[in-house]
């Protein structure tokens, strides 16, 4: 039998497990996949927007794995220092699948980046999406303007949340605290600002398009600076999803104002070069207007302008952080590998693997997880006989234990499900409820925490 840990329990974790108990023949491989949150599902919990019910659903296939006999979830387990090291792990079972994302958001690098109401797109969903690390508050206080800085589809989630009405955020399982500061925002205009033209934004047609099908906000382009880019002219040569991007943009440029209470500006061309203080805290960014450089990129042309904005979310993409024990590369902010294998100096470190954005960067949907993790999958199976061969005193979860380790197992979990369907049920929401906190989730799962 083959002991294999996965450390993280979102997709690429749970299909890596998946892969690994889901196949016919030797040997018998048990998984336990471990999370430092007492919660499974990683970002399909605490990433993807409330109001997108349909990809949150995909839990449910997550959950069928995590519930095979041979997978054990152990929540609340953290994995590095102040938790289990790397290297016991390593001794505690037979190979360790690394999957643990892009934990943390890029800079910028400007001139006022930290000022108080500035914040990374990542610190907001944190929030909205009941992370129990999120201690920021007061987002939307006191901000009539947003900028959101990018033009991916975080930058899309976060301005179309920002943008709903409360009776579309009501329903979702967003955190009540959110919801109520959400409900009484005063932000009116929202702008999406993009440093290249609109046929080089990475968001994906079917988010851009929902921005403009919400209830309270409109969206609102200037044909003008589109029109700087050619393909927004021409977009026959363009690739099918950029000239849906284009093609949705162009019906925006046609259609005239609805009335609508807040507006929806996807910007262009502005590269941000400084955040502005009013009063002690962000008042608007400075952008430096660029135009195509005629090879995807583009240059400044030293003018320059300011929009206004009491808010500004930074959503210029993740990044991965490292595991103490585990090589790392700053450059990629990923864990240096071959085929899923993690390369010591160089040379493959038996039993060590890595999945998911932690092996390739944070990108790709969270479909890109499958074949992702089935390479992985592959070259552990490969590998298996040769890992087989080592030793083993028993079940690792029994030594787990007896070093402190309290995990929250399936049952926990569960629990915490079941507290935030009452959470829901008792504030007349229509749908679970997430618990807001440590505490909360700690009380639910029925254990006092580490
Ligand atoms: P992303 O797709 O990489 O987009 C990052 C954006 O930030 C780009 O517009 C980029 O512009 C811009 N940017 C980077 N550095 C910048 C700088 N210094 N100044 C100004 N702009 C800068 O990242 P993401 O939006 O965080 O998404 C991460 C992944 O999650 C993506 O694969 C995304 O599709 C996926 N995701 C999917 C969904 C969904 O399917 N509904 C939802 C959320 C996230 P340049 O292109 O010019 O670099």
């Amino acid at each position: 039998m083959l002991h294999v840990a996965v450390v993280g329990s979102g997709p690429s974790g749970v299909y890596s497990a998946q892969g690994l108990v889901q196949r016919s023949g030797p040997p018998d491989i048990r998984v336990d996949v471990l999370d430092r949150l007492p919660c499974p599902y990683g970002l399909v919990r605490y990433g993807v927007a409330p109001d997108h019910e349909k990809i949150k659903s995909l839990q449910n296939n997550l959950r069928t794995v995590l519930e095979e006999e041979r997978v054990r979830f152990l929540g609340g387990v953290q994995v590095g220092p102040g938790g289990v090291p790397v290297a016991r792990l390593r001794e505690l079972y037979h190979a360790v699948v690394y999957c643990v994302g892009a934990a943390t958001d890029r800079h910028l690098g400007v001139p006022g980046e930290d000022l108080p109401g500035s914040w990374s797109a990542t610190e907001f969903v944190s929030w909205y999406s009941a992370h129990p690390d999120s201690a920021a508050r007061g987002f939307v206080r006191d901000a009539r303007s947003a900028v959101v800085i990018g033009v991916g589809n975080v930058a899309v989630d976060v301005t179309r949340i920002l943008a709903r009405g409360a009776p579309e955020l009501s329903p979702t399982d967003m955190p009540q605290a959110a919801l109520s500061a959400l409900a009484a925002s005063e932000v009116t205009e929202i702008s999406m600002v993009g440093r290249r033209g609109p046929s080089q934004a990475r968001f994906t047609t079917k988010e851009l398009r929902e921005l403009g099908s919400l209830s309270e906000a409109e969206v609102s382009v200037e044909e003008a600076e589109l029109a700087l880019d050619p393909a927004y002219l021409d977009p026959s040569g363009l690739p099918a999803a950029q000239r849906r991007n284009v093609e949705v943009l162009r019906g925006w440029a046609a259609a005239g104002p609805l009335g609508r209470p807040r507006v929806i500006r996807p910007r262009f061309f502005l590269r941000p070069v400084e955040l502005l203080a009013d009063g002690g805290r962000v008042g608007a960014v400075r952008f430096e207007r660029t135009v195509p450089d005629g090879e995807g990129g583009v240059s400044g042309t030293g003018r320059f302008e300011v929009i206004e904005a009491q808010l500004v979310l930074r959503s210029v993409g993740y990044r991965g952080v490292p595991l103490d024990g585990l090589p790392f590369d700053p450059g990629s902010g990923t864990v240096p590998q071959s085929a899923g294998r993690v390369l010591r100096d160089g040379v493959v470190s038996p039993g060590e693997y890595v999945a998911g954005w932690i092996k390739r960067g944070p990108t790709g949907v969270i479909g890109t997880n499958r074949p992702c993790a089935k390479e992985t999958v592959a070259s552990l199976l490969e590998d298996a006989p040769a890992l087989a061969r080592r030793e083993f005193a028993g079940d690792p979860l029994t030594a787990l234990r007896a070093e402190g380790v309290r995990p929250v197992e399936w049952a926990g979990w569960q629990a915490i499900e079941r507290a935030e369907a009452a959470l829901g049920a008792e504030l007349g929401r229509g749908g679970m409820v997430k618990l807001p906190d440590w505490d909360a989730l700690w009380t639910a799962a029925g254990t006092a925490g580490p």
